[in-house]
């Protein structure tokens, strides 16, 4: 391997120090300990799984959390009754409902109810207008985390070319939207590219920086990329009992110049941006 491996879980580590260190002062101030609350429908094993480490992650940083745990049948005027309740609680300052929901419950209907100044997700249409004009309340967390291992990797944005293939509203076009910002980490010139795209592998190939959020194991392959390119991999897919991303790692990683593996990239950045955020929140209540 050739490349620099952008260790996601050692940057995570150190912005998590921060954060601790950031909410100890503010405790100290105000008295008020920041407290995240996660809404869990279902059994899904992968959801508990993450949300079991933003829990985790939020107690190395000296947040509180609380899991609200509700069965797949709950209807969804049930759910939204429960995010009401959570909106109106002033000891609750950020709300992740985490995602997918049961097929019976509309996610947007959701993801809506949750006021602005806890959507610590980054999904509620005022974020993201804030985001899209430049001046954002909360910071859209796996964008923001892959921003971050640039910053930390000093990777030159600026007139790059980036290539983001995926365009959901959780990662590729929020993602497409921070690079294009005026500022640092960002003035990159954008393309985004997904399931319609024609010539696909050739626009990828200009790209100075690839963020693949696609969720197809190993669909970037090593011809598809520049050499030396930065090469930021989202995705996560499971093979068998294995973790893989959207990118061939072994045979990108002779071309790239710098690469995220996974796991170990993106996902710790994005549970550190997580915690960040409801940090704001807390901050944003008591101000
Ligand atoms: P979505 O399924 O919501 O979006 C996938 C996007 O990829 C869509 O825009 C889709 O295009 C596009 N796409 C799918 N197939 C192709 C293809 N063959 N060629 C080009 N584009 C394609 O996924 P998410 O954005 O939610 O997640 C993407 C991946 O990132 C997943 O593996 C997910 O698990 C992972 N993820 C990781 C996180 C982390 O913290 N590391 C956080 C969030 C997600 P179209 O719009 O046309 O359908």
């Amino acid at each position: 391997m050739s490349a620099t491996l952008m260790d996601g879980k050692a940057v995570a580590a150190r912005m998590t120090a921060e954060i601790a260190s950031d909410a100890a002062a503010f405790q100290h101030a105000t008295g008020v300990v920041p407290h995240l609350v996660a809404v869990l429908v279902g059994d899904d094993p992968a959801s508990a799984v993450y949300v079991r480490n933003k829990q985790k992650a939020c107690e190395k940083a000296g947040l509180k959390s609380t899991l609200h745990r509700l069965p797949t049948e709950t209807p969804e005027a049930d759910l939204l009754r429960t995010v009401e309740q959570l909106n109106a609680n002033s000891e609750v300052h950020g709300i992740l409902v985490q995602l997918p929901l049961p097929k019976h419950i509309c996610e947007q209907v959701i993801l809506d109810a949750v006021v602005a100044h806890k959507d610590v997700d980054c999904f509620h249409p005022h974020n993201v207008g804030l985001l899209v004009q430049g001046r954002p309340r909360f910071l859209p967390c796996t964008p923001a985390g892959c921003q971050r291992l640039l910053a930390e990797y000093k990777i030159e944005t600026a007139g790059a070319h980036a290539v983001v293939l995926g365009r959901s509203e959780i990662v590729g076009k929020p993602m497409a939207m921070l690079l294009v910002q005026r500022g640092a980490v960002a003035d990159a010139t954008v393309t985004i590219c997904h399931s319609r795209t024609r010539e696909l592998a050739s626009i990828v190939r200009q790209a100075d920086i690839v963020i693949a959020a696609i969720g197809k194991p190993r669909f970037v392959t090593a011809d598809m990329v520049k050499p030396g390119a930065v090469v930021i991999d989202v995705g996560i897919n499971r093979e068998g009992d294995k973790l893989v991303g959207d990118v061939d790692f072994e045979p990108v990683s002779q071309i790239a110049s710098a690469i995220t593996p996974v796991p170990g990239g993106v996902g710790p950045m994005t549970i550190a941006t997580l915690l960040r955020n409801t940090l704001t929140a807390a901050q944003l209540f008591a101000g």
